[in-house]
């Protein structure tokens, strides 16, 4: 039997990565993880959602003190803010999470961390700081990098990605961000609400593409009610060094050209995996800008090479990254077979309000040509909503044919958290009824979950057939009092 330095090799330390390390090593494989930058932790916690969070809340405690006579409290002058003292915070908040990612703790729990750049001499063997190292199974698992489209100009005009953006000395004055995903979203909103003037350019005819367009263009009201500017439709002729400022050119549909002057550019248009390096073309690996070719188990041509995290090319999240992983520790080191399943994957864009999904929305249903209804509850019917002045926002339940919940979109305060109910109820298989049924404290925001389940249940128990039949059986003897088309009462 062929002899390996390790029983796993893993290549890059981030979400997926340290799961899979976590897992393997716990498990009593010998593990091996190997990191390129000079810490764990990856995109999340370095350049993504963690920096992204803590900015998205210092832009919101700011936007509550700027609109402090919202809450009846005495209007207080906001003086502009100092970014020093925010990228500080923010570098605070990653070096807390860091030491749960530190290398010092992957070897406690039995992992081998090595730092360095590997890459594949044959399929078992890896070269990392001129040194061969051999796994009977490898995992490819470095992530994934801002794509920079072809724009005339842009690669010689300096721009900013995700990795330049919680650096900053002082707050840009103003902001033209390439792309209207789901980062261009968040930071959108958070670096107007910190005083930056913003604007969005979008090629299609919608923000946030991914999600239904009425929960999508409420996204974008809100953001643009709050000063964002927008150009949707609009193709990027070009970017420019325009003096001590650059300029954005654009064609809008209705043929019209602008120029947007910025100072600084934000190129958020898609990810693309970091594929480059690793010599997998010489080991027969196919892979594209997108990421891996894999199987169902995550395995590639070569079934001890797993992929998992964003080079997969399908749910860039970091839920998914370790989902992922644990799918690679199922199959590679407890041999049991375990596909991915996607059905119910959430996620959620955290501008404010959050717009949260998971299973079938509209858009998903009519392209899957599955029959689906809707049913809607808005948070102007929810009374934590109005007490927090959190108004705006509803979500969306969509049943298919048999009235089973296939998917829930939430747009309001809290969605993503909100979801973690129906992330149980649609794995859980739990019925409607069930939920109705459930006492949620009173009051919450969670109670709006209750309510559509209820609101479907309501059609079932209220129904002129079931009136009937209680009349019949009990005499039940109708309506005390209407009120007639004018108003009045009888
Ligand atoms: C601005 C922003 C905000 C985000 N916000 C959220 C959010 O709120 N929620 C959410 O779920 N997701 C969010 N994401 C996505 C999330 O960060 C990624 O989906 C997640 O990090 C993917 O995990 P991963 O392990 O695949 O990659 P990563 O976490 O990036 O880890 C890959 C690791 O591999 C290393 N590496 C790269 N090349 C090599 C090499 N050749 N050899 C060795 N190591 C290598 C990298 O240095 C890195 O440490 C956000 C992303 C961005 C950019």
């Amino acid at each position: 039997m062929a002899s390996y330095d390790y029983d796993v090799g893993i290549l890059g330390g981030g979400a997926a990565g340290l799961t899979v390390a976590s897992g393997a090593a716990r498990l009593g494989a010998k593990t091996l993880l190997v990191e390129k930058e000079k810490n764990l932790g990856g995109d999340c916690l370095h350049y993504g959602c963690v920096p992204s969070k803590t900015l998205i809340q210092t832009a919101h405690v700011y936007h509550l003190i700027k609109n402090a006579a919202k809450f009846g409290l005495p209007a207080v002058p906001a003086p502009p803010v100092d970014f020093r003292a925010i990228t500080a915070r923010i570098r605070s908040v990653i070096a807390l999470i860091q030491k749960h990612d530190s290398a010092e703790r992957f070897c406690s729990l039995g992992a081998k961390v090595e730092f360095g750049e590997p890459a594949f001499e044959d399929e078992r063997t890896v070269r990392l700081k001129g040194r061969r190292v051999s796994a009977k199974n490898w995992v490819i698992a470095t992530g994934s990098s801002a794509a920079i489209p072809p724009v005339p100009g842009l690669r010689e005009t300096s721009f900013l990605t995700n990795r330049d953006l919680y650096s900053f000395e002082k707050l840009p004055e103003s902001i033209v961000i390439l792309g209207a995903g789901p980062i261009a979203a968040e930071m959108a909103q958070t670096f107007c609400r910190l005083g930056a003037r913003v604007a969005v350019v979008q090629r299609g005819g919608q923000i946030l593409s991914n999600e239904d367009k009425d929960m999508a263009d409420r996204v974008m009201e809100i953001l643009a009610r709050e000063g964002v500017d927008f150009y949707l439709n609009a193709a990027i002729l070009g970017v420019r060094n325009a003096g001590s400022r650059k300029e954005v050119e654009i064609k809008r549909d209705d043929g019209r050209v602008a120029i947007l002057p910025a100072e600084t550019i934000l190129v958020a248009m898609g990810r693309e995996a970091n594929l480059q390096g690793l010599n997998l073309g010489g080991i027969g690996i196919p892979f594209d800008a997108k990421g891996l070719n894999l199987d169902s188990r995550l395995r590639t041509v070569h079934k001890h090479i797993y992929g998992a995290g964003d080079v997969t090319g399908s749910f860039q999240f970091t839920h998914a990254a370790g989902y992922e992983g644990s799918i690679v520790v199922s199959n590679a080191i407890f041999h049991l077979p375990r596909k991915t399943d996607y059905a119910f994957m959430p996620w959620c864009t955290y501008t404010h309000p959050e717009l949260a999904s998971i299973g079938m929305n509209e858009k998903r249903a009519q392209a899957a040509g599955i029959p689906y209804s809707v049913w809607i509850e808005e948070f102007k019917d929810n009374d934590r909503s109005l007490a927090e002045g959190e108004e705006v926002g509803r979500i969306k339940m969509v049943l298919d044919e048999k009235e089973k919940p296939i998917g829930i979109q939430i747009l309001g305060p809290r969605a993503g958290d909100l979801l973690g109910e129906w992330a149980a109820v649609l794995n859980g298989g739990i019925k409607l009824s069930t939920l109705a049924a459930a006492v949620h404290p009173y009051p919450t925001l969670g109670e709006i979950n209750k309510k559509v389940a209820g609101a479907w249940l309501s059609e079932k128990i209220f129904s002129e057939k079931i009136k009937k039949g209680l009349r019949f059986f009990f005499q039940l003897k109708g309506r005390a009092c209407g009120i007639d088309e004018g108003g009045r009462k009888g």
